[in-house]
């Protein structure tokens, strides 16, 4: 069988948040880039299980308004995904800012960058192989919906979120004996209620009852409204999937399995004893659980929850974060870890850089972080910035 052949300055792997910037970055700088995506549309987490919001654009305060935490390509998504989703930045608790968004109009801002920038997107695409010489990657083999093609390149990202393409080329990766909860988004339309506050302590308050009655698994009592998708009569759900994830063999499986069986359990629920549900029905299911965390790259640096929470500056940061660290144990409990107001820490260049291969880099979740560090690093502001960082070392990289 012949494979075919193709060769660019750069390839990127995984079209989520990191994978988008990273790949813009490297075409503005006149490359030509391959970006190669396993799903049928870009976003990842952000569009596949429609986490609803963006996090960690704007720095933490309860003096002023919302301030973007950097400039650049991370503000430069945001203006553009709010104007075309109409949203507006919302408040939270503890001088939290974010931006919801619709994750059709996601993946629409994320087409046109990439289209503008002039990337080689290719859907359908799964990076099964890695072929290396020395401390070098060659190339990235990948099943194109219908076709083996061979990607050779000058530098590779990996922006899997789940270290794939590390993992192909024998990388060093960080792992773990137990990732973090995960969850599954979903909508549901035609309900009756005030505000997204009451709703969700009135969602609450009933499952804790059917839980104390023996109605309900308590496993199954986490449920929250996605904030900022209450609109008119449809609102976002988010239930935290009852499944601790390990290391195990087909664990995706196993999540997706138990996410879509809690939809259905929850919503007939709600349907069947809260009169706000009664005349409710399900308008969409997000395709893909949420997966929080998994296999992270090993870059020169690892970053650190003392890191984080001390505001860390380095000589060679590359991105600024400003969400806390928001760790989701395995009961489905949120413990959120703030650092100080109007402050940020920095993530060093080295974290998106391999030990091991020096035309190797990565970004978003899957930049080198201990488990508390990427709890904080993982959303969607961070990995827009740690992808477009990575895009531009790939491409001083393609120059030397
Ligand atoms: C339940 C949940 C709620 C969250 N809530 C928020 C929130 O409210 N706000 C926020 O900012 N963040 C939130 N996050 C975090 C955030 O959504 C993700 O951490 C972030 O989107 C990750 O971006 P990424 O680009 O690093 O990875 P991903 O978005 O995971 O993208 C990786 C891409 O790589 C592709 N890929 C993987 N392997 C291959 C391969 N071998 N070949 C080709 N393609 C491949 C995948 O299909 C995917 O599209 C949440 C996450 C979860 C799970």
């Amino acid at each position: 069988m012949k494979i075919s052949e193709l060769k660019t300055d750069v390839v990127v792997v995984g079209a989520g948040s990191a994978g988008i910037a990273a790949a813009v970055a490297a075409a503005r700088e006149g490359l030509s880039v391959a970006l190669l995506e396993k799903n049928s549309f870009p976003g990842g987490r952000a569009t596949a299980s429609a986490v609803g919001t963006v996090c960690g654009l704007y720095l933490r305060s309860f003096k002023q308004k919302a301030k973007f935490v950097s400039e650049g390509f991370m503000k430069e998504f945001a203006e553009r995904l709010q104007k075309r989703s109409s949203t507006m930045t919302q408040s939270g608790a503890n001088g939290l800012y974010y931006l919801p968004y619709n994750p059709f109009d996601f993946k629409t801002v994320c087409d046109e960058l990439l289209a503008e920038a002039g990337v080689q997107t290719y859907y359908h695409s799964t990076v099964f192989n890695a072929e290396t010489k020395a401390e070098k990657i060659i190339s990235a083999e990948a099943f194109v919906y219908d076709r083996k093609i061979k990607f050779r390149a000058d530098a590779f990202i990996d922006c899997s979120g789940e270290a794939s393409l590390c993992y192909l080329a024998g990388d060093n990766t960080v792992e773990e004996n137990e990732y973090q909860a995960s969850a599954q988004v979903f909508t549901v339309e035609n309900i009756e209620t005030s505000s997204p506050e009451s709703l969700g302590l009135h969602i609450a308050r009933e499952l804790k009852r059917a839980v104390d009655n023996g109605n309900i698994h308590a496993s199954l009592q986490w449920v929250s409204v996605v904030p900022g998708s209450l609109h008119e009569k449809s609102v976002m759900l988010k239930i935290g999937i009852p499944l601790s994830i390990g290391n195990t063999n087909n664990k995706a499986t196993a999540v997706e399995l138990t996410g879509r069986k809690s939809v259905n359990t929850i919503f007939d629920f709600l349907k069947n004893n809260m009169e706000t549900f009664r005349n409710s029905h399900i308008s969409f299911v997000a395709a893909e659980a949420g997966i929080r965390t998994g296999r992270r790259a090993k870059g020169k640096y690892t970053l650190t929850e003392t890191d984080v929470m001390d505001c860390r500056k380095f000589d060679d940061g590359i991105a600024n974060g400003a969400w806390p660290v928001e760790f989701w144990g395995n009961d489905n409990k949120v413990k959120m870890d703030y650092f100080a107001e109007d402050d940020f820490y920095q993530i060093p260049a080295r974290c998106l850089m391999s030990e091991k291969f020096d035309n190797l880099f990565f970004a978003g979740k899957n930049s080198s972080a201990t488990e508390k560090a990427i709890a904080s690093a993982r959303v969607i502001g961070t990995c827009l910035q740690t992808g477009w960082a990575a895009g531009k070392l790939a491409a001083d990289n393609c120059e030397l």
